[in-house]
């Protein structure tokens, strides 16, 4: 199956070959056909599987066709997506897709002045990708009208409801035509998504892609035990692994963030955070110097770094066990992408055991423990039943596999 196959136009397909993408991926063989005809979309998939150039696809070539033949303006096409990273990445991927195509877009996100947003949205736009906060204030402020909008895609629902955006989302809802096109897309499917779904949705086609569980096979994982007070020179004799080059490391607080940077800095690892504290243009200096490899270590927020995508991020580290199961699979999602191979390291201390218990629940798998390390747990007291075991040095370069099996210490 390829583009073509698709009934991808000339000038898309011609941008997408300057992506390197030479074939559709599952969902974007299933989405691009259905919304090209115009139908709902309810798709169960996560980042990481092609999905925004799933639904910018089949936009940028309906309304260019429209365009052509002569539809009038106004904001035809809205996406709402919960992070100011998010709305980057998208704008990002229609500039990429759009190349050779003469349709305008532009992203609005909060965080930062309107100034610059206002002006863009008064030359008139084709197609809005928002977060809900700061499209409902330019709204109010009569700078967005959605009159006009003829497919709407709310991206990431089961985040954005996660956020506490349900009442901004049901909102922005109101504020859209009837009549419309809609592509609903979310990682997972909890009973308030699912409503949402229903009231949105008309005769939709359901796509699932890899159920959030299963995207992480491909990745290695090892967990760590390790006393709570240990957790950073346990990490900086990881960082010591020069195959590490590039790492991004999650911690649950912007405090915990801020505070592992400045340690890594003083031990000389050249490190940035970015969290929801730090002003937009700081978090996206960051992920820029990071993307560029400037610097090795990037330290994250699970809000800061949804859906953030990194190409060839080679490790990402769980500094503390996320409390939501299904954060570890987005975390660990960063990495490991469009067939690349990824590592994930965790660091669990005593407490934290039962989020490790909760997680491989979720996934399925059991991950392996690395049990020689400098810092091991004084009473480790298995809270959980013990792993598979693996040296530390499987972890180095080239020592661990897809599917290789570690055998029990
Ligand atoms: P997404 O799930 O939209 O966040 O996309 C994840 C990554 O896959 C991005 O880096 C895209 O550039 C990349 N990607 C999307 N579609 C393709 C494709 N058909 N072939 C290769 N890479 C792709």
């Amino acid at each position: 199956m390829n583009f073509q196959q698709l009934n991808v136009a000339a000038p898309i397909l011609k941008a997408l070959q300057s992506q390197g993408y030479t074939h559709p991926t599952p969902i974007q063989q299933q989405a691009i056909p259905v919304a090209l005809d115009g139908r709902d979309i309810l798709a169960c998939a996560q980042t990481g599987t092609g999905k925004t150039a799933a639904f910018a696809i089949p936009i940028l070539q309906v309304l260019a066709e429209r365009k052509a033949a002569g539809a009038r303006g106004g904001i035809k096409a809205l996406i709402l997506t919960p992070t100011r990273e998010l709305a980057i990445q998208i704008e990002e991927s229609f500039s990429d897709y759009g190349q050779h195509i003469n349709l305008t877009h532009t992203a609005i996100f909060g965080g930062v002045p309107q100034y610059h947003q206002v002006n863009k949205l008064r030359r008139g736009i084709d197609i809005l990708i928002a977060t809900p906060g700061r499209l409902l204030d330019l709204i109010s402020q009569r700078h967005v009208s959605l009159q006009d909008v003829e497919t709407f895609v709310l991206d990431e629902a089961d985040r954005m409801l996660d956020m506490g955006f349900i009442n901004d989302v049901k909102k922005v809802i109101a504020k859209l035509p009837e009549e419309k096109q809609t592509l609903f897309f979310s990682a997972t499917m909890p009973p308030d998504v699912q409503r949402l779904s229903q009231m949105l949705l008309h005769q939709p086609v359901r796509i699932e892609v890899t159920p959030v569980s299963s995207t992480v096979e491909k990745i290695d994982q090892a967990v760590y035990f390790v006393e709570k007070q240990n957790k950073v020179s346990l990490l900086l004799h990881v960082l010591e692994d020069k195959a590490i080059e590039n790492v991004l490391i999650f911690t649950q607080t912007k405090h915990g963030a801020d505070k592992l940077c400045k340690q890594l800095i003083r031990s000389n690892i050249q490190a940035q955070a970015i969290h929801g504290n730090k002003s937009q243009n700081a978090r996206q200096l960051a992920l820029e110097n990071f993307k560029k490899k400037q610097i090795r270590v990037l330290v994250a927020t699970d809000i800061a770094a949804r859906g953030i995508d990194i190409d060839k991020l080679g490790h990402v580290v769980n500094y503390d066990i996320p409390n939501i199961p299904e954060t570890y699979v987005h975390r660990i999602g960063r990495t490991g992408r469009a067939g690349e191979d990824g590592k994930a390291i965790s660091f669990c201390a005593m407490e934290e055991k039962m989020f490790l218990r909760d997680v491989q629940k979720l996934t399925g798998q059991t991950i392996a423990v690395v049990s020689e390390h400098p810092f091991p747990m004084s009473n480790p007291g298995l809270a959980i039943p013990p792993r598979p075991t693996m040296p530390h040095s499987a972890l180095r370069s080239g020592g661990s596999r897809k599917g290789r099996t570690f055998r029990q210490r």
